[in-house]
């Protein structure tokens, strides 16, 4: 009856040496030179109103450029990246020439500009996660890359499922592999009592309608904000760098600078941001969260037009910077965590939660004496405005789900 597979992406950062760096540059560069002879051709052909080649033909010709004399430096990459950027482009040449949807027609790619080797089968990728070499010492694990060799790669978290595909990338000048997996999925659990409302709120991240609050931990949000700060400066030395014509060579520096700036705090997010979906998704069958696409559009922070609180400005700053950014990505890992599990997201209308007693159903905005505090004016009710907020979610989502229910045995009748 099971055989509903998940795929799943690992992305890990590539301690290559630095013969090994440079090898993998030029294996980029040759996937570059492929493609862009490949979309030169092709743009030709169009121009001269000739129909294109198709991934066939392409994937012929690379097999002829790869054995002259002309391109013959192809041969020293692996094929399987050159293949695979045809195909890529191929694709992309079909959207663009779709004439009810067209997409952005494909550009030339310049050095370090999106830099990817794709190694579709998973024979000629092998993955040692020894620790210990044969003498018994501590050796980290590696991967195995076809013309490459053995490359250390720093695991940071277990792998789950069987090695589908491999795609290394290079950004800011780091190497990182991103491993495809294929999972099966378990049967759906049954719908336990395991259900939250979820309320994603200005000073923490979000908060359960149990009063649980999800944010960092001090010590890793003050390394954030750290970082934070590392960044803008990088940003700020980078704008006193800028001047205009051609860019000097402190410039470029200075911008690998503010990526790599960039990537370390971004690194940090999706850190927090992956073990917090993964500890709910583990623990809960059904969450219900607000519709955010809704609530952009009924409220920009919530309560600071209604009851601004003192410290407001300050903490949701600090807040908005470094994790509400990450609100949309927490939620579709979320989402797709709960669905391997058997469990689902819900998303409820986000209208009045943050101004609806949880006790008494009393809505009015003089609920809310400031911006943390909830305070019914009929019943006396008192709570914190997130924790209050997040019981209504999960109200509005048992409500939503009745009613969706009751609809779906009316018309099964
Ligand atoms: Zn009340």
């Amino acid at each position: 009856m099971n055989d509903m597979k998940t795929r799943q992406a690992f992305k890990f950062r590539l301690g290559p040496t630095s013969e090994q760096d440079s090898v993998l540059s030029r294996h980029a560069g040759g996937v570059r030179f492929v493609w862009n002879k490949a979309l030169d051709l092709q743009t030709k052909r169009r121009d001269a109103g000739m129909p294109l080649l198709s991934y066939g033909d392409l994937a012929k010709l690379l097999t002829l450029w790869r054995s002259s004399e002309e391109y013959g430096f192809l041969s020293l990459g692996p094929v399987h990246p050159q293949q695979q950027a045809l195909k890529t482009l191929d694709r992309a040449l079909w959207e663009a020439l779709d004439r009810r949807n067209p997409k952005r027609f494909p550009r030339f790619k310049r050095k370090g500009e999106g830099d990817s080797l794709r190694y579709p089968d998973p024979l000629q990728i092998g993955l040692d996660l020894s620790t210990r070499d044969k003498d018994g010492r501590i050796v980290l694990p590696r991967i195995f890359l076809p013309k490459v060799g053995w490359v250390k790669v720093r695991l940071s978290r277990q792998i789950a499922g069987e090695i589908k595909n491999a795609t290394v990338t290079c950004k800011a000048g780091r190497w990182a592999v991103s491993i495809q997996t294929e999972t099966d999925v378990p049967e759906p659990e049954m719908r336990t009592s395991r259900e939250i409302g979820l309320d994603l709120g200005v000073v923490s991240f979000a908060t359960r309608s149990d009063g649980t609050r999800l944010h960092p931990d001090p010590a890793i949000l003050s390394a954030m904000k750290r970082a934070e700060d590392r960044l803008r400066r990088e940003q700020r030395r980078l704008s006193r760098k800028y001047r205009k014509g051609p860019k000097s060579r402190n410039f470029a520096q200075q911008k690998l600078r503010v990526a790599r700036a960039h990537e370390k705090l971004s690194d940090m997010r999706r850190d927090f941001l992956q073990k917090t979906s993964t500890a709910m998704s583990e623990t809960q069958a059904v969450v219900y969260i607000e519709d955010l696409k809704i609530r952009n559009m009924t409220r920009s922070a919530r309560g600071t037009k209604d009851a601004p609180g003192k410290n407001v400005r300050q903490k949701s700053g600090l807040n908005r910077s470094i994790l509400s950014q990450g609100w949309g990505t927490f939620l579709s890992l979320l989402e797709s965590k709960l669905a391997r599990r058997g469990g689902r997201l819900v998303r409820v209308d986000p209208r009045n939660t943050s101004r609806t007693c949880a006790a008494c159903g009393h809505v009015s905005p003089e609920n809310r004496p400031d911006q943390a505090t909830f305070r019914c004016v009929v019943c006396d009710h008192a709570d914190h405005a997130d924790v209050n907020a997040a019981k209504n979610i999960l109200r509005a989502g048992h409500a939503r789900c009745a009613c969706s229910e009751a609809q779906t045995s009316e018309s099964a009748a």
